[in-house]
């Protein structure tokens, strides 16, 4: 795994897309239960190196109910967007993750982290890529039972999500504490 995540900080495939340097932020070790997928790193991870610093990571915790000292454990949690580094923003918002990251990466990494239980697909992104049907983001959000046991398909935490939130109440009180259950059980699992 060392050596693969050597090669990610050193790759400069997209360089010349980018609108910065190109700097792959992700979390991962041999040893991860539970797999985190989103989208790319804002601006502010760019900066930090850090995966999920930003009030979007805020929420996801909130989410899991994980602390930060469990969710940067990379023993337990991998983190792994769809593009590892920055995209640059658009009209409204961050562009798209770059498209070439995960068909480089991302199956070599999952072949060195053998004991992942649950991946959590976070925003329409990561869902297309994995799960590859028609349905809405929504429409899988609600349907997440059905991707049971290997995934769970979130909507982005994004403050941007709010009105999706409150138009989708069943979300946190019935999704979350059912993730949560979950999480806390492969995470306890040692
Ligand atoms: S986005 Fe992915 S493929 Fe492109 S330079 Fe960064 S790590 Fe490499």
């Amino acid at each position: 795994m060392q050596h693969l995540l050597e090669d990610v900080a050193r790759c400069t495939l997209c360089s010349e897309q980018l609108p910065l340097i190109p700097k792959p932020v992700i979390q991962a070790s041999s040893s991860a239960k539970l797999l985190i997928i989103g989208q790319a790193p804002g601006l502010k991870v760019h900066q930090t190196g850090t995966p999920w610093n930003d009030a979007s990571g805020d929420r996801l915790r909130s989410w899991l109910q994980v602390t930060q000292e469990q969710f940067y454990d990379k023993k337990h949690i991998a983190i792994m967007p769809m593009g590892f580094c920055y995209p640059g923003r658009g009209k409204s918002g961050d562009l798209p993750p770059i498209p070439k990251c995960a068909p480089t990466w991302h199956k070599k990494l999952l072949q060195q982290m053998p004991d992942i239980q649950l991946t959590l697909l976070i925003g329409q992104y990561a869902q297309q890529y994995y799960l590859q049907d028609k349905y809405t983001l929504t429409q899988r959000v609600q349907n997440w039972r059905s991707y049971l046991p290997q995934f769970i398909a979130l909507p982005h935490p994004s403050p941007r999500n709010n009105i999706w939130l409150k138009k989708n109440p069943w979300f946190e009180q019935e999704l979350l504490p059912q993730m949560r259950q979950q999480i806390d059980k492969i995470l306890s699992n040692d």
